[in-house]
């Protein structure tokens, strides 16, 4: 039985280039560096192809951004999404992680159809964790975080067994169809983009859903249907570090003298 598997991606801020970035001007929405997919994001997209590359079915892509978002949705079409989606309005600017949630809930209801939504953990700006959840909890369907592993799916039983990542060791739980994973890097290797779909996927043009495409409550979404606001944004001070490096004759010199420091600095 083919599934139907949506993935949402965040574009964020490349994390290579974070300590370019200016609070004042990412405070306005414009960091100004380089964009990519939120890296749990693309281990999300790698699970939904292997997916339908088992079972057969069809992985569409959401992303709620501005229209610069359509370049993390080429790239997950250059990576063989079939279908991929931007949600784009000016009510949606200014969204916390809830209203965002509940965009982007609207959109899979829209879809109407679906067996699996994917999520990553977390994003690397926002870092809320807190969309995956809340997606789950509007569209009714049971979340499962932390997912390391597919164990087994069953499109005809209808239900799904993963490894949840915990602190200490793994959890395996079972769900019913349809329902939605947050995913961890331990899950699988991103493939990388196909050389056949590189160029098909520069002229993604994707539809754009809104606020009234959604049907949605404008009370619910952007700035004033967020519950949390960013009062500021700071990066933290630069810690002052000391180097020191360890003399010796020999390398097991060397290397007895660093134990000994570690030892005296209950480090190990
Ligand atoms: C100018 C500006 C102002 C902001 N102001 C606020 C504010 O006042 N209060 C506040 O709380 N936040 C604010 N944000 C942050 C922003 O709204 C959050 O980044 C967003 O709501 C998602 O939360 P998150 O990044 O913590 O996602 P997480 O919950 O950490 O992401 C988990 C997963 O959810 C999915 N996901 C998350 N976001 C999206 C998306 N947009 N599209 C598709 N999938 C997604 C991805 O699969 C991701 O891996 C602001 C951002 C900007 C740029």
């Amino acid at each position: 039985m083919a599934l139907n598997i949506v993935v949402c991606i965040k574009q964020v801020p490349d994390t290579a280039e974070l300590p370019k970035i200016d609070p004042a001007k990412a405070m306005a929405g414009d960091e100004g560096v380089t964009r990519v997919v939120n890296p749990w994001d693309e281990y999300a997209l790698e699970e939904a192809l292997r997916l339908k590359e088992k079972h057969g079915g069809k992985v569409t892509v959401l992303t709620m951004g501005p229209e610069r978002a359509v370049e993390a949705l080429r790239k997950a079409a250059s990576m063989g999404a079939d279908d991929a989606i931007l949600l784009d309005d000016p009510a949606f600017a200014g969204s916390d992680a809830g209203a965002t949630a509940y965009i982007l809930a609207g959109a899979i209801r829209k879809l109407g159809v679906y067996d699996l939504i994917l999520c990553g953990k977390q994003s690397v700006d926002g870092d809320s964790g807190q969309v995956a959840p809340g997606i789950a909890r509007h569209l009714h369907v049971p979340q499962l975080t932390f997912v390391a592993k597919i164990r087994a799916l069953d499109p005809t039983a209808r239900n799904i067994t993963v490894e949840r990542l915990l602190e200490e060791g793994r959890e395996v739980t079972l769900a019913p169809l349809p329902a939605l994973l947050s995913v961890v890097k331990e899950i699988n290797e991103p493939r990388y983009p196909a050389f056949l779909l590189i160029r098909k996927a520069a002229k993604l043009q994707p539809p754009v859903w809104g606020i009234k495409e959604l049907g949605l409550d404008p009370a619910r979404v952007g700035r004033q249907g967020s519950a949390t606001r960013w009062s500021d944004l700071r990066k933290p001070p630069a810690r002052a570090t000391q180097c020191e490096i360890i003399q010796g004759a020999t390398a097991a010199e060397k290397a007895a003298k660093l134990a000994d420091r570690l030892l005296a600095e209950k480090v190990i």
